[in-house]
């Protein structure tokens, strides 16, 4: 179905040339107007069933500028713009068209709104400075035979600088949805470069009205087809060095450019220029300490759910284990008694069948803060160690300070009040002598079996185990 619009489109625009109505192709003037602007409602309607919304509504506003130029282009064709200004706003509007382009091929995903402003910023004057040095261009056309010819050549450089950045975006993205995205954007960004390419440096200048005027609309129809398509890229997996290369070097396109454009414009905008390159250093170095803000915040947020138990808050297993082990060898060098308690709730499976699962993890909650409450001297840790069962690891104590440490524990559970009524633990220490060279594997071992003796011995009770003497 929309390859037949867009063949209608082509055949009534044909048709219309072929009557041929009005000066200056007026008639072709709003087919012109009118394919950019099929286009943006085609990636408008797309923006709102995708995942890349951000990306489609970015070309929509590019083809609204271009689509816009077109109109102003009309306008004056029909003698009601003024032509001390028209020609020169329809300029700005197709120069601005690759501002929003530029922003959206620079960034990379999942930016930070402030980070995003600061692009937008930089390629908002990147098109102000584009615009100054295409009209010094235009405004020198009737005197100079190389001003024309050099207009063409900065257009080529931008269509060509889309064309290719999009190729190179669509070839490292890794998320399907923006594969696509990247995709349509670099078909129509080549398709617009051959036919801009043709148009401007093959046909003479006041062509508009003619058949090549057909050719002009091909991109943009190209875009809309491929926009309400909505094929899904060819699966293909990008270099995982590659996509990272390009989502972190992206953003220095938009800095690049802006020093370009800004020593070109140099000998007759001085000041824009030393503000490009004021805008671009400090720009670029702005979202870049911005962005480490962001990575170190992030880093440090996944540091610590590395190391902490998602349910209770206290250290996890993984941080339980290198705890030891740093404690343990410090035992060894300084001569430190070092203890172990570990702890487990008696009856939780019976606790789990009478309230529930979510009390039963209410009551691990309840446990281990009511744990952690009696856990205060700096340095030790206290961790769940497995389902119901914590540990503690109590460095630089003496083996009455854990057997003490393991009462209090066991005391301040019975003492908890729960809405689904009281609950105990059996704790199990075991003890690491200054003189002994226990493995931990050992010094948990031994800790283990108190942790039985005590459940055989009747539960909500501390046990001992004292033996922790043998070498590796
Ligand atoms: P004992 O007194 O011998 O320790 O008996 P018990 O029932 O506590 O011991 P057992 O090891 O047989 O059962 C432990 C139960 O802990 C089984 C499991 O359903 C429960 N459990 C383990 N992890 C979780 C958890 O994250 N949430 C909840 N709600 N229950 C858990
Ligand atoms: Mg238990
Ligand atoms: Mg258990």
């Amino acid at each position: 179905m929309p390859v037949v619009l867009i063949l209608l489109f082509i055949v009534c625009h044909a048709l219309v040339l072929a009557i041929g109505s009005g000066p200056a192709g007026v008639g072709s003037f709003i087919f012109l107007v009118a394919a950019p602007l099929l286009a943006a409602c085609c990636c408008v309607w797309r923006a709102r069933h995708d995942r890349a919304a951000l990306g489609w509504y970015t070309i929509a506003l590019a083809m609204l500028l271009w689509s816009g130029g077109m109109a102003l282009n009309l306008a004056d064709a029909l003698g009601a713009g003024r032509a001390d200004i028209t020609p020169r706003a329809s300029l700005l509007l197709y120069v601005l068209y690759a501002v929003p382009l530029v922003f959206i091929l620079a960034r990379p995903r999942r930016e930070r709104a402030i980070i995003s402003l600061i692009e937008a910023a930089m390629a908002a004057l990147l098109g102000v400075l584009f615009f100054v040095h295409t009209s010094f261009f235009a405004d020198r056309i009737d005197v100079d035979e190389q001003a024309m010819r050099n207009m063409r050549y900065m257009f080529d450089v931008q269509n060509l600088c889309i064309a290719s950045f999009a190729t190179v975006r669509w070839l490292a993205s890794d998320v399907p949805e923006w594969r696509s995205f990247f995709r349509v954007l670099a078909l129509y960004a080549l398709a617009y470069l051959l036919i801009a390419g043709y148009i401007n440096h093959f046909t003479s200048e006041d062509s508009f009205g003619a058949y090549n005027d057909l050719l002009i609309d091909l991109p943009f129809l190209l875009l809309a087809w491929l926009a309400v398509r909505r094929a899904s890229a060819p699966v293909l997996v990008p270099n995982p060095r590659l996509v990272r290369l390009v989502q972190a070097g992206g953003p220095m396109i938009v800095a690049l450019l802006l020093l370009v454009v800004g020593t070109l414009v140099v000998d007759h905008a001085r000041t824009l220029a030393f503000a490009s390159f004021v805008v671009a250093t400090i720009g670029f170095s702005l979202r870049s300490t911005l962005l480490q803000i962001g990575l170190l915040e992030h880093q440090a947020a996944l540091d610590q759910l590395a190391r902490q138990d998602g349910l209770t808050g206290v250290a996890n297993r993984r941080q339980f284990d290198a705890v030891l082990q740093t404690e343990a060898s410090r035992a060894y060098r300084s001569g430190a008694g070092l203890g172990l308690l570990l702890a487990d709730i008696d009856h939780f499976k019976a606790f789990n069948d009478a309230h529930g699962h979510p009390a039963g993890d209410r009551c691990l909650q309840a446990v281990a803060a009511a744990l952690q409450a009696n856990v205060r001297r700096a340095g030790d840790c206290l961790a769940r160690y497995g389902g119901e069962e914590f540990a503690v690891i109590v460095p630089d104590c003496g083996r009455e300070d854990a057997v003490a440490l393991a009462e209090k524990l066991r005391l301040g559970i019975e003492t908890l009040a729960l809405p689904e009524g009281a609950v105990s633990i059996s704790v199990g220490v075991a003890f690491l002598r200054p003189s002994a060279m226990a493995t931990t594997t050992q010094l948990l071992d031994d800790a283990d079996s108190a942790l039985y003796e005590a459940k055989r011995a009747g539960r909500n009770r501390v046990s001992v185990r004292d033996d922790v003497v043998a070498g590796f």
